[in-house]
């Protein structure tokens, strides 16, 4: 079995590898979006858009 999600930006299916956890960052592989597993349920995952990354850290 495999785990599967939708992006979030462009809905595709996604396929993720059977033992992602949350909070783990992949990305979409038909937009290319950044995206942060936020739950897993069963054999669904949760995405969401990631964060950006900000490289503001006060220097
Ligand atoms: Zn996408």
């Amino acid at each position: 079995m495999s785990m599967e999600g939708t992006c979030p930006i462009c809905e595709a299916e996604v396929s993720l590898k059977e033992d992602i956890l949350v909070s783990e960052i992949l990305s979409c592989p038909d937009c290319h979006s950044v995206l942060v597993v936020e739950a897993i349920d069963d054999h669904r995952a949760s995405l969401r858009e990631a964060p950006a990354i900000e490289e503001d850290w006060g220097q």
